[in-house]
């Protein structure tokens, strides 16, 4: 038996785990989050909002699933690192916000880091813990999202909705906004910076308009391996949870004598400064990726609730990161205050609402 708990139950993440625990008898869900939606029953231990150290203490879980947005999932993220206990990471911003301090916790702790976020699940198994200095560079894949092979004159008017519909995934609305200004990606490669030890210049973003392959490692002998499926959240989902089983999920094997095309193609970081600037902040270290990270999170919120443009969202970030000290954080509270100095100054940015 292996003891979950889900934290973020109740979002896109979250409602494909449930299918897969309910699928495995060995899985035993016994403790699970959401932010605001009711959850009453959905496991022996329940709690809405607030930090989930408590609960976790009392749940001794075995596996916690990390599926919830934004900087909020950074507690989980970290108590299950110190303390040793399995980590799936869906929640990608708690890593780029906190590298360092959950490596360090990480070490402390002696627990696994399995990456959930699909093209890291997919270099994860790729690599399959060979060292850092035998791989040559890692390239993560974006599918570009629904405005790829726009112009910025297009992008001048689009509207959340526009953002919100997604060509190959389905997923909760703020990874949506961040696929479609291509954030997503711009985090992924932080991510996986903290993830896999391996420094920026070698890890390489390529458009890939259908997610079939999710990532691919190039290594020192000329050899690439490259993991590929059709793009369905509930494969790196299972592979976490049922580590190192690999066990069957509903999604049919991959069709090649159907005919499968693969292209590719260089991002266009002049009508996607995310990605860019999310390189920028992780080259330069220190809080410069917490920083990235909040005021992103700050402009798609203002940018879903009609307050901000879609052009708006990379202006708002770029603006803030001019201002940030950026500095390395020692310890958590001195993050969390580069948190709240990076949102600050996202908000101090916001157009006056009239
Ligand atoms: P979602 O919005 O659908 O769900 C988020 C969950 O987090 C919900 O259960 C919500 O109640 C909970 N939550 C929100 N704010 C909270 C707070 N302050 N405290 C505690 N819980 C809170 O999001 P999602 O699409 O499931 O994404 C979850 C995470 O997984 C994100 O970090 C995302 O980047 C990552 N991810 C998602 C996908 C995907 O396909 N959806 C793919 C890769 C990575
Ligand atoms: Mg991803």
């Amino acid at each position: 038996m292996k003891r979950v708990a889900l934290l973020g139950a109740t979002g896109s993440i979250g409602k494909q785990a449930l299918e897969i625990v309910e699928a495995h008898p060995e899985l035993e869900l016994v403790a699970a989050t959401s932010g605001s939606q009711p959850i009453d029953g959905l496991a022996p231990l329940t709690q809405i909002g607030g930090d989930p150290a408590q609960l976790l203490e009392r749940a001794e879980p075995d596996l916690v699933l990390n599926a919830v947005v934004g900087f909020a999932g950074l507690s989980a993220t970290l108590w299950a690192l110190e303390h040793g206990v399995t980590l799936a990471l869906a929640n990608k911003e708690s890593l780029v916000a906190a590298g360092e301090l959950a490596l360090a916790a990480q070490r402390r702790g002696g627990g696994l880091l399995l990456p959930v976020d699909s093209e890291h699940s997919a270099t994860f198994q790729c690599l399959e813990g060979r060292p850092p200095d035998t791989v040559d560079s890692i390239v993560l894949t974006a599918s570009g999202g629904p405005f790829r092979g726009r112009t910025r004159d297009e992008l001048a008017d689009v509207q959340p909705l526009d953002a919100l519909s997604h060509p190959t995934w389905n997923m909760g609305p703020k990874i949506t906004i961040d696929s479609a200004t291509l954030a997503n990606k711009g985090l992924e490669l932080i991510e996986a910076h903290f993830l896999f030890g391996v420094p920026y210049e070698r890890i390489e973003v390529i458009v890939h308009p259908t997610s079939i392959v999710h990532a691919l490692v190039r290594f020192r002998d000329g050899a690439a391996l490259a993991h590929l499926g059709y793009p369905d959240m509930r494969v790196p989902i299972s592979y976490a949870l049922t580590y190192p089983e690999r066990s069957a999920t509903p999604v049919r094997p991959l069709d090649l004598a159907a005919g499968l095309t693969l292209e590719f193609a260089a991002p266009d970081l002049e009508t996607f400064p995310l990605l860019r600037l999310a390189r920028r902040a992780g080259e330069l270290g220190g809080t410069y990726p917490c920083a990235f990270n909040a005021a992103n999170e700050v402009a798609v919120a203002a940018f879903l609730a009609g307050r901000l443009s879609f052009l708006g969202i990379a202006d708002t970030v770029e603006d803030a990161l001019a201002g940030v000290d950026g500095s390395p954080a020692g310890d958590l509270e001195e993050l969390v205050a580069a948190d709240a100095e990076a949102r600050a100054a996202a908000e101090s940015r916001l157009p006056v609402v009239t």
